[in-house]
């Protein structure tokens, strides 16, 4: 229950879905957690809040700070926040693609060096990004978020190998189709969202999608002292999508 305690965390887009569920549990796990993210209206006691956009070099070095001042250190970052886009190369403007890549790969950069100092003075140092199966799996309409979390993937392997011999450890998790707000839109922009989440259950080897609780207790795992001797490893958390590669027939 307490394994966590003592340890001071800081989960970017944590107020819904999967970040929610990872600042939770490591808040239940005992460690002291700072919920960064772009509206903090729904974080409360006993977690901090700190209001920031990943995609905004400034607001991110003084919410950082706000929260190692609050915490008096920083031990684990999650770099959970990002954000989506459909359509193949020929849908996207250049100026999403700018976008995209500036939450899900530069928010990534932003946030760590901003917590490196920090994380070079913590016994305990861990950095977990939250990937997504769609860095290897060639999702079709999916190319620009797939390109952001491709590189999601090589930064995070870059980055462990970077900073191993200072003690910190980075690692990722890669979920499946998680049941959160994201899929939610995604479903109600469908002509037939009742039927479209029946088959994109349908879809999944598990015959239903990863829950946001699952994910967190992967990201969970690799903060913790559990996986002191693990690093640059990309965990998939996606109910057998990418390890079964099931066919029809
Ligand atoms: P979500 O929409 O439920 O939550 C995302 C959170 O990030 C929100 O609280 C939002 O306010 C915050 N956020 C967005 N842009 C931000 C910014 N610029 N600065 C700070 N905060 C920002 O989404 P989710 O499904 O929980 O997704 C979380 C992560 O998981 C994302 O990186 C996503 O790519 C990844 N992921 C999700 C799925 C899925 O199916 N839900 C699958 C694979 C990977």
């Amino acid at each position: 229950m307490n394994e966590l305690k003592g340890l001071r965390s800081l989960v970017t887009g944590g107020a819904s879905g999967i970040g929610a569920a990872t600042a939770r549990l490591l808040a239940h796990r005992g460690a002291e957690v700072c919920v960064l993210d772009i509206d903090t209206r729904s974080v409360t006691e006993p977690l901090h809040g700190c209001q920031a956009d990943v995609s905004d070099d400034a607001s991110v070095r003084a919410a950082i700070q706000a929260a190692v001042t609050a915490m008096g250190g920083l031990d684990i970052l999650v770099n959970n926040a990002g954000m989506g886009a459909v359509g193949s190369v020929e849908d996207n403007p250049d100026e999403l693609w700018h976008r995209v890549l500036d939450v899900n790969v530069l928010g990534i950069v932003r946030t760590t060096r901003a917590a490196l100092p920090h994380l070079r003075a913590s016994h305990h140092a861990a950095v977990v990004n939250v990937c997504s199966i769609a860095a290897t799996a060639g999702l079709p309409q999916r190319a620009l978020y797939s390109a952001s979390k491709g590189a999601v993937l090589s930064l995070t392997l870059a980055m462990a190998a970077d900073h191993v011999r200072e003690g910190i450890r980075v690692n990722c998790v890669n979920p499946g189709t998680a049941d959160t707000a994201w899929v939610a839109r995604l479903l109600d922009a469908a002509d037939d969202p009742e039927a479209e989440r029946a088959a994109l259950d349908a879809r999944q080897p598990m015959g239903r999608l990863v829950t946001a609780d699952e994910v967190a207790a992967a990201v969970v795992y690799l903060a913790s002292p559990a996986a002191a001797s693990v690093t640059g490893i990309a965990l998939a958390v996606d109910g057998g999508v990418q390890g079964l590669r099931l066919r029809p027939g």
